[in-house]
């Protein structure tokens, strides 16, 4: 019997796809929508069938303590598709008392009325996909919405969370964006600080700041293949990263993951879930499980994913083959927290040898790191320091990996790559 307290649901479908996703994402056009009539409302009553279906096939569980609706676009669906999801989430597991339930939002997709539905729905917290307050650099991500949406929308959640009608919300931001057509440079210091700035002034509970990362099926893969994209230097990259980090401290955010930040009380519990090597049910096109420790990953096509629903009875994580997280991802997710990891553990869970010697002859290997005042450890807790150790987060694995290769008894230790940054 599973015993995850948490879950996942996958809504894939966009109005378009941004020049920088790669996303198991469904684009419907610009018109699209969910009610009766609209564009794409026939696919997105479809998809919801196959995901209660999913949903019906799992042997159930105890309540969730944390449920996130992720995408994709969740707010193309309309209140009452949410409130159907909610539903069949409670008559199957229930919901704990307090559960967070978060969905996310993208800006122009939902107004106050639709707002509010989500919230009577159950609903509790949101994150607001803002990405840019500026226009040309919104535009230029490919992202349908602009300025004035998102500030309407950073309008409404404000009051939500004024009437206690939104225990709190989130606001996504880029960094180490591109240089916009016209411009001669990404934009510099100065236009991120301001961009960090008016994050702050919204009052967002939580930021999450994320990097922008260059994947080769994208638009932009592909301008930076044809040598058509002009991206920030690594210095920059880097300043970019630490001004991030010291502006939202001055601000009163707390970070406690690489990307993320939050005012105090406001970190997301589902998200901590992901990091801490929890279990977690996973529900709908490419998203991916976590049960007993084993790792399942959806079809991510639509066509792929209804067969796969077909096929499961009558417990979809029960026969499929699946893959446990490779000690590389443990490590990753791991040091990217704040607290990090206890090394021992994760050695022990990957089937390592363990003990003093080993974990000794790590810490000896990696005194470059140490030095450089980027890997600390404290009690039998290995972290990265702020900013710096965050900042140079995959450099730092990749040391360590490099340390493990050699060092570790086990074949499977001598085989890890580190993730490319
Ligand atoms: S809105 Fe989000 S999920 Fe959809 S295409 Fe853009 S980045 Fe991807």
């Amino acid at each position: 019997m599973f015993a995850p307290r948490s879950a996942y649901l996958h809504i894939p479908f966009c109005h378009r796809r941004c020049f920088y996703c790669d996303f198991a994402v469904v684009p419907l056009g610009d018109r699209a929508g969910a009610s009766a009539g609209e564009p794409g409302a026939a696919s997105i009553a479809a998809y919801l069938e196959l995901l209660h279906r999913e949903i019906a096939s799992t042997p159930g569980g105890p309540p969730l303590s944390t449920v996130y609706l992720g995408g994709g676009t969740p707010s193309l669906l309309n209140p009452d598709q949410v409130d159907g999801l909610l539903g069949q989430l409670r008559q199957r597991y229930g919901l704990a008392p307090g559960c967070e339930i978060t969905l996310e939002l993208d800006p122009a997709s939902f107004d106050e009325a639709r707002l509010s539905g989500y919230l009577e729905a159950g609903v509790n917290r949101v994150s607001l996909g803002g990405q840019s307050f500026d226009d040309s650099v919104l535009a230029s991500l490919g992202r349908r919405h602009r300025r004035h949406d998102l500030l309407q929308a950073i309008t409404w959640l404000t009051t939500a969370r004024e009437r206690h009608a939104l225990r709190s919300w989130s606001l996504d931001l880029i960094q180490a964006i591109p240089a916009v057509p016209g411009a001669s440079a990404p934009p510099g210091l100065a236009a991120w600080q301001a961009q960090l700035q008016q994050a702050i002034d919204t009052g967002a509970p939580h930021l999450s700041v994320y990097e922008l990362t260059l994947e080769p099926d994208t638009v932009f893969g592909k301008r930076s293949q044809r040598g058509q994209l002009q991206l920030p230097d690594d210095d920059l990259a880097a300043d970019q990263l630490e001004l991030t980090s010291a502006t939202l401290r001055a601000g009163g955010y707390g970070r406690y993951e690489v990307s993320n930040y939050a005012l105090p009380g406001h970190a997301s519990r589902h998200n901590r879930v992901y990091w801490s090597g929890a279990d977690w049910w996973a529900f709908g096109l490419g998203a991916t499980s976590c049960l007993g420790g084993q790792r399942l990953a959806r079809p991510r096509t639509r066509a792929a994913y209804a067969t796969w629903v077909e096929q499961q009875a009558p417990h979809p994580d029960a026969d499929t083959p699946t893959s446990r997280l490779p000690l590389d991802e443990r490590l990753l997710v791991g040091l990217r927290r704040r607290e990090g990891v206890v090394l021992a553990s994760l050695l022990a869970q990957a089937g390592l040898a363990q003990g003093a010697s080993l974990l000794g002859q790590l810490w000896q290997a990696l005194q470059g790191e140490r030095d450089a005042g980027l890997l600390l450890l404290e009690g039998n807790r290995w972290r990265l320091s702020d900013p710096a150790g965050l900042g140079l987060s995959n450099a730092v694995l990749r040391s360590l990996l490099r340390a493990l290769g050699p060092v570790g008894s086990e074949p499977t230790a001598a085989g890890l790559q580190a993730p490319e940054p």
